[in-house]
């Protein structure tokens, strides 16, 4: 009777003063200590696990505590009005507020604890599975911009029972497998392990009525068009989240996002190195030596580059503002123009003759660079 009963604080361990964080914070502890999925042949564990609920159902009540505090067990006593409801409402549902629902969607703590049947409330709704989606495009979108449409075939929302995965007039009862606790004790070798429910998913219950095109899920597998916005200036790599795309929930739980990993091709003329860009352009001798105007390939087709008389090979030049906006939309890369000064290969006899009577004219003059590699190189020529 109510005298045998212990007192609630003394079960859940915290003094009459405790603030409502301390005592969930016990309660959850013990709960987790106490869950009879954690000790499957244990009739004590089981008892006091009701016992902690039953303390922490009144303790976290105002109403109820004052009571309690002022008449002790006497309040709760069958018949003596105030807070008499037969009983307490089964721990069990206590335990999925405190770990499953409030939390929402996305797992929590429950999953923490007790893996799988992430996320899932009392109604069995589940949040969808984020999903990743690889793509590849040109650095010319990357660096532009461009709009894609995508297929992917993924779970979606049913249009039969418009998510909820119930026939029109079908009610949610107690799941039969596992009589609503939401999980099962399966045997593994010598060890018995608590999984979650695969009937209801955690939930603990299911609708005696499912949707039949959807089997109760409330999602169907489709193959849907997503457009994306490919932002100028985007990096190898970067992750672009289509909110709300990824796989739709269970029973009408909220749609997972879609993660779209962008990989740029690599392109034959132009290496990226964050907003810049590099090339090679091969340049005749004559023109390194002369001065003069050549072409150099950009994003936007051909342009212009004046190189000085005497320009030597690996040289870079600058176009300035030719590369690839950034992604914030504010200032534009350069393009590096890197020369490569080509020696022809093979000179007829006339040009061989010219060359010759060129190079007798320079003689030691006009290899500056020559000259000074062999000054500091001498010592090791003895
Ligand atoms: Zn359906
Ligand atoms: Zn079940």
């Amino acid at each position: 009777m109510a005298t045998t009963k212990r007192d609630y604080y003394e079960v859940l361990g915290v003094s009459r003063g405790a603030a409502e964080e301390e005592i969930k914070r016990s309660y959850r502890k013990l709960a987790v200590k106490f869950h009879p999925d954690k000790n499957p042949d244990d009739p004590d564990a089981e008892e006091k696990f009701k016992e902690i609920g039953e303390a922490y159902d009144v303790l976290m009540d105002a109403d109820k505590r004052a009571a309690y505090d002022r008449y002790g067990h006497a309040a709760f006593a069958q018949g003596s009005g105030g807070f008499g409801r037969g009983g307490f409402h089964d721990p069990f549902d206590i335990f999925r507020e405190v770990f499953g629902g409030g939390g929402g969607m996305g797992g929590g703590i429950f999953e923490t604890f007790f893996g799988g049947g992430a996320g899932v409330d009392r109604e069995g709704r589940q949040r969808g599975s984020d999903l990743r989606y690889d793509m590849q495009i040109t650095l010319e979108e990357a660096a532009f911009g461009t709009d894609k449409e995508i297929e992917v075939r993924k779970l979606d929302r049913c249009e039969k029972c418009n998510g909820s995965g119930a026939e029109a007039g079908s009610r949610a009862i107690n799941c039969p497998t596992c009589g609503g606790r939401g999980q099962v004790i399966s045997s593994r070798g010598f060890f018995q392990v608590s999984q979650t429910c695969p009937r209801c998913r955690g939930a603990g219950q299911i609708i005696d009525k499912p949707c039949r095109v959807c089997d109760g899920e409330g999602r169907v597998e489709k193959t849907s068009r997503i457009k994306l916005k490919i932002p100028a200036g985007i990096a190898d790599g970067s992750r672009l989240r289509s909110s709300q795309n990824g796989e739709a929930g269970i029973r009408g739980g909220p749609p997972g996002d879609l993660y779209v990993v962008i990989h740029v091709k690599e392109h034959p003329i132009f290496q990226r190195e964050d907003d810049d860009l590099f090339c090679e352009v091969p340049i005749p001798f004559a023109v390194a030596a002369l001065g003069g105007e050549i072409a150099v390939p950009t994003l936007e087709g051909r342009a212009m580059l004046k190189v000085p008389a005497g320009t030597q090979s690996a040289q870079i030049f600058k176009l300035r503002g030719r590369g690839i906006l950034n992604v914030n939309g504010r200032d534009r890369g350069d393009l590096l123009a890197r020369v490569i000064v080509e020696v022809p290969s093979r000179l007829n006899a006339e040009q061989r003759k010219k060359l010759e009577e060129f190079a007798e004219l320079c003689g030691d003059e006009n290899t500056p660079l020559h000259k000074s590699f062999f000054e500091r190189a001498k010592e090791f020529f003895q």
